[in-house]
């Protein structure tokens, strides 16, 4: 039997717990909520549908957020420009650019801008340094969030064997280190596989957990997992229906053959997605009761 991990559910639940920390500790209080600076560059369809549903999440639990919206081929100038811009502004406590840019942007200059303090996705190198050395930061929101998810559902990951599928810096690489850090939820043995990992199914078939984050449609098949793994889907890939033109998202797993095999699974859409944006709102709310006590 395998139990399906729902995170529309627990990342409602965590809205809740969000919006009653923000009644006492800052509307009670009278002070200023959150605010979320979002920048965007180019009509990038996937980009635009993630910053709506981060807009969403942010009218869902009534914070606020400013939209800077830049037209295709904005130059890496004037991104930077917008993110000054933000860093300057008191008035906004998180900030995050949406990824990807276009090719003629370098992104790391793009990222090493973002003042760490604002930087809510958790991808400057001063946060990601921080977090490799279990200090305090913000966490890349996908990785935090699927630590919650396992957390939350009382699955054990201390001891456990952890084979993550890609090592991208914003999944793959972050939610290794957190898996495998000095601390529950963590000290998990991970072992780290990619696109040049000879005999990828070798590993698969050891791990107790298994996160996935490849982006390639059914990745993952039931004869590459052990009987009983959990197995933590975060890929999306948005496939084009040309009948209605509207869009399938599919995960890296093989649903009908992972189904019945893993004790746990995170359905693609409704399981990584939903966490992932709640816990840039958590980590917006952090930022802004940081600012709140340093004033
Ligand atoms: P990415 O930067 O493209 O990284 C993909 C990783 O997969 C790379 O490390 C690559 O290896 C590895 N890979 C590619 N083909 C492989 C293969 N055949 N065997 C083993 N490894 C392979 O992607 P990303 O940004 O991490 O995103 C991955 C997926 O997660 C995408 O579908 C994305 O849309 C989705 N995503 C979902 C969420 C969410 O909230 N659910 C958040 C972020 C991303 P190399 O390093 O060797 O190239």
């Amino acid at each position: 039997m395998t139990k399906l991990l729902n995170g529309n559910q627990l990342s409602r639940e965590i809205r809740k717990e969000i919006s009653k920390k923000i009644d006492q500790d800052i509307r009670k209080k009278k002070k200023r909520l959150p605010h979320l600076g979002i920048i965007l560059s180019g009509n990038n369809s996937s980009s635009l549908t993630y910053v709506n549903s981060k807009i969403q999440e942010c009218k869902n639990i009534g914070i606020q957020y400013s939209l800077v919206h830049l037209p295709e081929y904005s130059s890496e100038q004037d991104i930077l420009k917008e993110i000054q811009k933000m860093n300057n502004n008191s008035l906004i406590d998180g900030l995050i650019v949406q990824l990807p840019l276009q090719k003629h942007i370098n992104e790391e200059n793009i990222i090493l801008s973002i003042n760490p303090k604002k930087d809510v996705d958790g991808f400057h190198p001063e946060n990601f340094g921080k977090m490799s050395l279990n200090m305090n930061a913000f966490f890349p929101a996908t990785a935090l969030g699927i630590l919650t998810l396992l957390e939350r559902n009382q699955i054990k990951i201390s001891g456990k064997h952890t084979v993550v599928v890609g090592r991208s810096r914003i999944v793959g690489r972050p939610i290794s280190i957190l898996m495998s850090r000095r601390q529950n939820p963590g000290n998990s043995t991970v072992t780290l596989t990619h696109s040049h990992t000879t005999n990828i199914e070798h590993y698969t078939k050891q791990a107790d957990i298994i996160i996935t984050a490849v982006g390639v449609p059914g990745f993952l098949k039931g004869k590459m997992i052990k009987k009983g793994a959990v197995i933590v889907d975060v890929g999306i890939t948005r496939i084009q229906n040309n009948e209605n033109k509207s869009f399938l998202i599919k995960g890296d797993v093989d649903f009908h053959s992972v189904y019945g095999k893993a004790s746990y699974l995170t359905p693609v859409p409704g399981g990584v997605g939903p966490m992932t944006r709640i816990m840039l709102i958590k980590n917006t709310l952090i930022a802004a009761l940081n600012r709140l006590n340093n004033s």
